[in-house]
């Protein structure tokens, strides 16, 4: 058992990296072990909703073509005021069996074992570059990954850029190498308020809202009703594109005219299509809408859609050296698709492909008392170290 695998660990959840708070104290720490190990490092500055974020690049080995990134993001879903909680979430609790503490599985016992494995690595041996990349904003739609794909040829300088990365994402070492494409976007109804007795002056957004929802309820069902036979074994759980009504707010008082109404939407689309034509589609049958309320037809509501906030999906090749190392190392045998967005959307942007494998459970992240489990945890680092021995040495 590495104490330094522990330390790490205990290091990375202290901090706190929801990713509303900046990253960067954690990013110093991460970059800071790197480059004792003899990493070249490099840290990105980003600012993302006026919050001074960071991402870290650091790498080694020769300057040559084929290397291998390893990727994860620093940031955290928040646990201030998420019920459930009895253990704290920055301090590693360990209970046996389990490790405790936000961001544990998803994806601190990750990044606590690239930290290991990097202390363990003997870099003469290396004929490729190996390059960590750890991001910023992950969690609130990859917005790290988004800036840092497209710097990281002129952050490497002499050193190709890897065209394959492994992204440690929760997934109890299972491999995959898609997923969809994430967009998420407002619709605002803006009608005119007024006394509900007297319903020919004004226009109420609630009830023009539901025509909104009845008509891309309409898409929902059409979508659900062709399954596309070539993802079944990919997305089981719903191999089409999928829709959900996030939140819906709206009017003041029961005896007042709804003035405005808000409904937020986020679907995925299929790795193989673009994720624009679902937002024309929708954009089209909204236009169509009578903005006529049903209790007067005086006036007219507007019916607005905001720019969609977009994640890229991913379609990694099979096949790939990649894939054969993860399943060595992993004993996985095949790979699949996963239901969440990763920061690999992004990096296929800059023609990187990703797979995605790591130790922590799907079911563990996002919640309260997360942990990871200390056989998957501790695994990790001769994992990582398998996969680099076959990818750069
Ligand atoms: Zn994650």
């Amino acid at each position: 058992m590495s104490s330094y695998l522990h330390e790490a660990l205990r290091r990375l959840v202290s901090f706190n990296t929801v990713s509303a708070y900046s990253d960067i104290a954690a990013i110093e720490y991460v970059g800071a072990q790197l480059a004792a190990h003899g990493f070249k490092t490099a840290s990105q500055s980003v600012e993302i909703a006026g919050v001074a974020q960071s991402n870290l690049v650091a790498w080694i080995g020769p300057p040559r073509a084929d290397g291998l990134i390893i990727s994860g993001h620093i940031d955290t879903v928040p646990f201030e005021g998420q019920p459930g909680w009895t253990r704290e979430a920055l301090r590693v609790e360990d209970a046996g069996d389990k490790f405790y503490g936000r961001g544990t599985s998803d994806m601190k016992g990750f990044l606590a074992a690239c930290l290991d494995a990097a202390a363990q690595l003997e870099p003469r041996r290396l004929k490729r570059p190996l390059v960590f990349v750890f991001t910023a904003d992950e969690e609130v739609g990859c917005l790290g990954a988004e800036k840092v794909g497209p710097a990281l040829r002129s952050i490497l300088g002499q050193t190709p850029t890897p065209r394959i990365a492994w992204i440690g994402e929760p997934t109890s070492w299972q491999v995959s190498h898609a997923h969809k494409s994430i967009v998420l976007f407002d619709v605002m109804v803006r009608g005119r308020g007024g006394h509900s007795g007297a319903p020919a002056a004004g226009v109420n957004a609630i009830a023009v809202m539901g025509k909104v929802i009845e008509a891309i309820g309409r898409i929902q069902e059409r979508l659900r009703s062709h399954p596309r036979q070539e993802y079944i074994s990919i997305f089981p759980d719903a191999p089409y594109d999928v829709l959900n009504f996030g939140t819906v707010r709206g009017g003041l008082a029961a005896n007042m005219i709804a003035e405005e109404c808000a409904l937020r939407i986020s679907y995925r689309t299929m790795p193989d299509s673009d994720p624009m034509d679902l937002y024309r589609e929708i954009e089209r049958a909204v236009r169509a809408i009578d903005p006529r309320d049903y209790a007067s037809d005086a006036n007219r509501a507007e019916i607005e859609m905001t720019p969609p906030l977009t994640m890229p999906p991913l379609n990694s090749p099979r096949g790939t050296p990649l894939e054969r190392a993860l399943f060595d190392a992993t004993g996985a045998r095949d790979s699949g698709g996963v239901l969440f967005g990763t920061d690999g959307g992004w990096f296929a942007k800059s023609e990187i492909d990703s797979l995605i494998c790591g130790p922590g459970d799907l079911d563990q992240a996002h919640q309260p008392d997360e942990y990871i489990r200390r056989d998957a945890f501790e695994r990790t680092t001769p994992i990582i170290l398998k996969v680099i021995e076959r990818m750069c040495c």
